[in-house]
């Protein structure tokens, strides 16, 4: 039995947890048998513990009260006593900490095997770096060749052979100790935009919206437009822009992408100056972000669906090679370029990878349980539940490396990961989402969610593989198949539980 201090917390935080014990059972791999019965006896000898008030005494909480109740969960082979706390009145926790979580050998965890520290460090200031040089780079839909080229750069640079589809979408291996069954992670370089519809009689452009975004959000916006002769700039305005010449109808106007218009800073007076400047129908017209990052942790900017995924990728990438991770198989990092259409990751993946994670963005809107800290885990979007046995084990990842995680459900939302599965890839998907706030609008994150959301994918990357069949397509009969056996539900409550004391 090993104990670890809770990964990813501040010192200053320490008094409210406790700490995170990890036993592990080793040879799970050799005989699974008898290690899985000693998990299950462990488990059980735990339980009870936990339910002894001399097992708090020992801990050193006097009134022999938990305020968190611990949770006991199975990940990789390890028991894992996640996140308990106690009652802070009176209790020496400093001297406590020292005396139970003294500092352990990451290798003593199966889960850490492929010699990484449990303490995964993802460089801020690399995050914000990447963010910020992907936001300057114009990419709605079908314009995407620039932020290619700048994401592929970087992936060489980070040491990575990049191998681009036709159109630009990027599949990036790192070797692993086996090739099979390879793990995929996804996040998409494509975002909203607009295309030229109509020239207008007026010399301004009608226009249609790349992706589902509402023309509210694009009022006022600043944009560019790419023709054939360069980019130009303007404005995207609704119909009635000027409260001196329409008094109230500027707020009593519909909204909707046939109730505004672009307003070119040049000199077109007519459809005729338009045609002479290069300007033309389908052109793309791509929405300036307008990013701002702020001290305190808060990124506001347009565009953050999925350039912040993008960014997450590859900070996890960078701390990976930072601190020499190895991965028990190979790893894809994938880069797709028409996710905001419905199409991402319908021709990237390939037949060795098995498991597809998509970093993407959750929403924090009223009525949902993501929120702009921590990771949130996706457990369904509108193509249905996401894969019950890596949803589990990125859960599990969570609660054993101290990264804070809610999970969600999205009744309008599609992915990277539902494209794959839509084009015929048997692949078991997850979507590891940051909180966003007014999504496909003016959006606003947090950086907390990044660093959670990189250090899942790290931990996830070096963790074991737990689904061995998973290497092949297929295969015969049901060795190694998975289970989703129900067992009866534990109920250790008493009528005292949750009581004030
Ligand atoms: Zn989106």
């Amino acid at each position: 039995m090993a104990w670890n201090q809770p990964a990813g917390l501040q010192r200053r935080q320490w008094p409210a947890v406790v700490g995170i014990a990890k036993l592990d059972v080793g040879a799970q791999r050799a005989d699974p048998d008898t290690s899985n019965r000693r998990i299950s006896t462990l488990a059980q000898l735990i339980r009870e513990l936990l339910h002894r008030k001399k097992f708090l005494h020992a801990l050193g909480d006097r009134r022999g009260r938990y305020t968190q109740k611990p949770t006991l969960t199975i990940s990789c082979g390890a028991l894992v006593l996640s996140q308990f706390r106690l009652q802070s009145r009176g209790a020496p926790f400093g001297n406590l900490l020292s005396a139970a979580a003294p500092k352990v050998d990451a290798s003593a965890s199966s889960c850490d095997k492929g010699g990484m520290s449990s303490a995964i460090s993802i460089d801020p200031h690399y995050l914000v770096a990447r963010l910020k040089a992907l936001l300057a780079i114009p990419s709605p839909t079908g314009f995407t060749d620039e932020a290619v080229r700048h994401t592929a750069r970087e992936l060489e640079r980070l040491g990575l052979e990049v191998v681009l589809t036709r159109r630009g979408a990027i599949r990036a291996r790192r070797p692993g100790a086996a090739r099979r069954p390879a793990r995929g992670i996804v996040s998409h370089l494509d975002t909203l935009g607009a295309q030229i519809k109509l020239l207008k009689p007026n010399g301004r452009l009608e226009l249609v919206p790349i992706g589902h975004w509402s023309a509210r959000f694009a009022e006022g916006a600043r944009a560019s437009i790419f023709s054939v002769k360069g980019t130009y700039r303007g404005s995207i305005l609704p119909l009635k822009a000027s409260g001196h010449t329409f008094n109230e109808e500027v707020d009593t106007q519909p909204s909707g992408w046939r109730h505004v218009e672009l307003r070119v800073d040049a000199l077109a007076r007519n459809q005729h100056d338009l045609t002479q400047l290069g300007i033309d129908v389908g052109d793309i017209v791509a929405i300036d972000p307008a990013p701002e990052f702020l001290e305190n942790g808060f990124i506001v900017s347009r565009h953050l669906d999925d350039k912040a995924g993008v960014a997450v990728m590859l900070a996890a990438l960078e701390a990976m090679n930072r601190e020499k991770v190895e991965t028990p198989v190979d790893t894809y990092w994938l880069f797709t370029i028409g996710e905001e259409v419905g199409v991402g990751a319908s021709a990237v993946v390939t037949p060795d990878i098995a498991s597809l994670v998509a970093v993407d963005n959750g929403t924090t809107a009223p009525g949902q349980n993501s929120s702009e800290f921590g990771v949130t885990l996706v457990m369904a979007d509108q193509t249905g539940p996401f894969d019950y046995h890596l949803c589990k084990k990125l859960f599990e990842l969570c609660g054993a490396n101290g990264i804070r995680v809610q999970k969600d459900v999205f009744r309008y939302y599609r992915s990277d990961a539902a494209s794959a599965v839509e084009a015929g890839h048997d692949v078991r998907t997850a979507l590891l989402a940051f909180g966003v706030d007014a999504s496909h609008g003016y959006e606003r994150i947090h950086l907390h969610a990044l660093i959670s959301v990189a250090k899942l994918v790290v931990h996830y990357l070096a963790s074991q593989i737990e689904i061995e069949r998973d290497a092949e397509e297929t295969a015969v009969g049901l060795k190694g198949f998975t289970h989703q056996k129900v067992p009866e539900a534990e109920q250790a409550l008493t009528p005292e539980d949750g009581q004030e004391s």
